[in-house]
């Protein structure tokens, strides 16, 4: 536990009742996770399927892989329909989809803790390698996965696909384009957050939310069961290693750090709800036990190598940034935009993102965040220029700081990619977005929604003002949909694949644009 974090929330407060503070205390505490590598559990008896949120591999490095499932035969109630033991879960990892060459295989315990969730790290896989994997529980079997290790640091290869996802909202479209990404069968995906939305559920919606706005973490935990309940998001979860992160509505929205956008709740309490946001995201995500929460901080942010090809860094753009300048809405870039004490990153974050850049031997250097970093206007036509506050222009300092440091380092070929803004978007990123004459240092790729915001549209009416008042911005398109990249050591291109309904079933995935940029010039090129 951060002692300084519990100070300033106490701080804060000014006079925190000293039940309120207890009940933080006890909140940083919850995890008694020992139960996992205790004696063998009891064995369970199921009336029903406990697979019902599938499973899912993430993390991949060139020796191992997180695999995950959950044991949840009514994901919807409280506990999951599970006994308030530990339960035992046996798994295997084979070199074939019938499991007759098995490789490693073992047996653990899905607690209660951890929401009888499980998260193996089976090591001593060979490198660049596909495995299936399974899990069995009380004579149930789980859907088989498919996941994959990275090439050796040291090797170089030749090309590399990956996905970009982000902002599913449940409520708000189907997740039909998942099925296409599963045929374009990409060696991993990186999901950059809005993997679920806690509002409340609405009438009238494709589908509806379970329950209330979400703050318990029963509430917290169904609502990803609810999600993973969905047949296209769990068998793209079963198809590749994915590298998730989070935004805002993994939590609230627009949230920053400890402070709420309703300006009335309190940071204790608002940490309290965080700590049951960030616990049920690990226990529903495939990530490592070095990201194993403690009360309402975890660990997000992290590097992934693809042999010499490429490096990811997946950044955490939500827990440690300070509050958003001029309220979230749209400013212009004012002196509170540009005030260098604002930060994203955090500090820690910054530095070691810099020093990583700085010491990567990737052809390709891969940001996977969240918020837009091109400095686009976002104003009506004759109107004067205002930009986000909720994304990168409201911490311009800091931007300015990264681009610097990309560019004073020659950090190799930085691609930056980005979602949370329900819109396609290719960018040619400069130290300064509003200097076209300045150099470009790096691209910046923009996923649209997946389901967010519904049907939207293909209408390029108002597009060509739009591209001239912003010169970095090559291509915007407001439809829904995801990117597939294809890296080699030479090039990096990017396809925008969009659907075209998302209301009704069976809706049409094409591609809507392709750009490519070429190692050493990362100016982008239609393609
Ligand atoms: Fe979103
Ligand atoms: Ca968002």
């Amino acid at each position: 536990m951060k002692l300084g974090h519990l100070q300033r929330a106490l701080r804060y407060e000014g006079g925190l009742s000293r039940r309120l503070f207890l009940s933080y205390a006890a909140s940083l505490s919850s995890l008694p996770l020992l139960s996992r590598s205790a004696s063998a559990a009891e064995p369970h008896e199921f009336d029903s399927d406990p697979f019902t949120c599938g499973v899912a591999s993430g993390d991949p490095d060139h020796q191992s892989v997180v695999l995950w499932t959950r044991l949840a035969p009514k994901p919807l109630e409280p506990g999951g329909g599970m006994p308030n033991a530990p339960v035992a879960v046996d798994w295997e990892i084979a070199e074939d989809s019938s499991f007759k060459k098995v490789v490693q295989s073992g047996r653990i315990n899905a607690t209660p803790e951890l929401g009888h969730s499980v998260h193996l790290e089976p090591r001593g896989l060979k490198a660049d390698h596909w495995y299936s994997y399974r899990f069995m529980s009380g004579g149930a079997t789980s859907p088989t996965g498919r996941t994959r290790t990275l090439p050796s640091p040291q090797s170089n290869p030749g090309k590399l696909r990956f996905a970009v996802t982000s902002c599913q909202n449940f409520e708000q479209g189907l997740f039909t384009a998942y099925r296409q990404m599963a045929v374009d069968s990409p060696d991993l995906v990186f999901h950059l957050g809005d993997y679920i939305y806690e509002y409340s559920g609405q009438n009238g919606r494709v589908r509806k939310h379970h329950g209330p706005e979400i703050e318990t973490l029963d509430q917290y935990r169904s609502r990803y069961a609810q999600y993973r309940g969905d047949k296209d998001l769990q068998n793209m979860h079963a198809a590749c290693p994915w590298f998730v992160t989070w935004d805002d509505h993994e939590f609230d929205n627009n949230c920053a750090n400890d402070i709420s956008e309703q300006r009335h709740v309190k940071p204790a309490e608002f940490l309290m709800r965080r700590a049951n946001a960030y616990q049920a995201y690990y226990e529903m995500m495939p990530l490592r036990t070095s990201s194993l929460p403690t009360g309402p901080h975890m660990s997000l942010y992290r590097r992934g190598r693809f042999g010499r090809l490429a490096e990811f860094f997946v950044l955490d753009t939500r827990q440690y940034r300070t509050d958003q300048p001029n309220g979230d809405r749209k400013s212009p870039l004012n002196a509170a935009a540009l005030d260098p004490r604002n930060t994203l990153l955090g500090l820690e974050q910054r530095k070691w993102l810099f020093d990583s850049l700085s010491s990567s031997s990737g052809t390709w250097n891969i940001l996977a965040q969240q918020v837009m970093m091109a400095l686009a206007d976002r104003a009506r036509p004759d109107s004067p220029a205002i930009y986000s506050m909720d994304q990168w222009p409201g911490y311009a300092h800091e931007r300015q700081l990264l681009l610097k440091h990309l560019q004073g380092r020659r950090i190799s070929n930085p691609v930056v990619l980005t979602g949370d803004i329900h819109s396609s978007w290719a960018n040619e990123l400069r130290v300064d977005d509003f200097k076209p004459e300045q150099d470009v240092v790096a691209t910046e790729f923009v996923a649209s929604s997946l389901a967010s915001g519904g049907n939207g549209t293909s209408s390029t009416k108002g597009l060509d003002e739009y591209l001239a008042r912003n010169p970095c911005t090559r291509f915007f398109n407001r439809e829904r949909g995801y990117i597939i990249c294809d890296v080699t050591p030479k090039t990096c291109t990017a396809d925008y694949r969009v659907i075209d309904d998302v209301l009704k079933p069976g809706g049409k995935t094409t591609s809507r644009a392709r750009f490519t940029v070429e190692a050493g010039t990362p100016k982008i090129h239609p393609a």
